[in-house]
């Protein structure tokens, strides 16, 4: 997509391998990346981002669902996919065709899709050791490796590993921590307990950001690393034990500048009226962009490094911020939304805060009309 500078993003792939490294030195060689490039990558953009691991030599990825993995076996040809969540059975065929591995949510799950098929569906099995999302759930480990073993005997599925979701673990409250090592412990011990009945699975994961950030265990053969390879915080704004830095940046350009009166209203709905004389000018960017109506009267945005408060609604292409302490402004000026400027940068993290989201919620809801421009020098 043409960059003709209206609304776009610029994403840094230098930086996304600066991250990938730093993640790296806080675990041991026992445990490989498993990228996860769902949504888009995060909507940095898959196809680039994958392209650039890939060069890096990741082989695991993980994403949402079928569509997503069949793009990204395009992309990477010989890569491990892993679909994190539900694909109907229906489907079995087509995710054995494509070498594509699939979670199984549930023994009744695995049961139908092994009967889909007739060729070998690669799986990794999801236990829920406390999410309470998919998977299986047992009160005991035993009763856990039990099931996993009931699910090793359908005919058409070749199981190679099982694996968990963390709830709580980019949580610094001490009872959040003991959950986490308690989930840990769960897995492991189911995992254990096949061992000694001599199966010996390929993989156990259970980290994913947060998990390898605050609760590495190199027993964890993957780490489903999402938000800390592009820069973003599990938690903001608890701190991290390494220092990244944001991919992605979001700029747009102002289009007009005017002084306005006490009196004069802004935007839709007059919600907000000037007090004073003041300079207001107009940014090429609305919600349409992924830009929330709910930073209405409370984002701000960077401008010639000062930062500069929005004024009344965000309207679907346009909207107005406050530019009196800026100087020299002009239409054509470019205008950060989410990025650095001099010393001053605002992360998505710190967007997503304004207005009672994350991070993650912002990078992924950046619209599709948004070029993403890639840098790698
Ligand atoms: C999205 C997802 C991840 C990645 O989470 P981050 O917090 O971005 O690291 C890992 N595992 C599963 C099952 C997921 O759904």
């Amino acid at each position: 997509m043409k960059n003709h500078k209206r609304a776009w993003a610029e994403v840094n792939l230098c930086i996304l391998e600066k991250n990938i490294n730093t993640i790296k030195k806080g675990m041991s060689s026992e445990t490989e990346i498993m990228a996860v490039v769902k949504a888009d990558a995060y909507g940095h953009g898959e196809k680039e981002i994958i392209n650039k691991l890939s060069d890096m030599g990741v082989t695991y990825f993980a994403v949402s669902n079928l569509d997503e993995a069949l793009s990204v076996r395009k992309i990477a040809e010989n890569s491990e996919i892993l679909i994190l969540g539900y694909t109907p059975p229906e489907y079995a065929k087509e995710i054995a065709a494509n070498n594509i591995t699939q979670c199984i949510v549930s023994e009744e799950y695995a049961e139908i899709l092994s009967k889909s098929t007739d060729m070998t569906v690669k799986c990794h099995i999801k236990i829920d050791t406390g999410m309470g999302r998919i998977g299986l759930k047992y009160k005991t480990p035993s009763e856990c490796c039990n099931a996993v073993k009931e699910i090793m005997k359908n005919k058409n599925l070749d199981i190679e590993g099982i694996f968990t979701h963390f709830a709580v673990a980019d949580s610094d409250v001490p009872e959040n921590i003991d959950f986490t090592k308690k989930q840990a412990a769960f897995i492991k011990s189911v995992y254990e307990e096949l061992c000694n009945e001599g199966i010996k699975l390929r993989h156990i994961h259970f980290l994913n950001s947060a998990g390898v950030s605050y609760h590495y265990d190199s027993v964890s053969t993957l780490a489903r690393i999402g938000i800390t390879m592009y820069g973003l915080y599990p938690n903001y704004p608890l701190a991290l034990p390494c220092e990244l830095e944001p991919v992605m940046e979001f700029k747009a350009i102002v289009s007009d500048v005017k002084t306005i009166y006490p009196g004069d209203s802004v935007s839709y709905g007059r919600t907000f009226i000037a007090r004073e004389n003041m300079k207001v000018a107009t940014v090429t960017v609305g919600y349409a962009d992924g830009y929330s109506r709910l930073l209405s009267s409370k984002g701000f945005v960077l401008y010639k490094g000062v930062r500069c408060a929005i004024t009344g609604r965000v309207c679907m292409d346009q909207m107005m911020i406050d530019v009196s302490e800026v100087e020299n402004a002009r239409a054509g000026d470019t205008v950060t939304l989410i990025g650095r400027e001099g010393s001053d940068i605002i992360t998505a993290d710190e967007l997503a805060s304004w207005y009672g989201t994350i991070g993650y919620e912002v990078v992924c809801g950046i619209s599709k009309r948004v070029p993403r421009i890639y840098i790698d020098k």
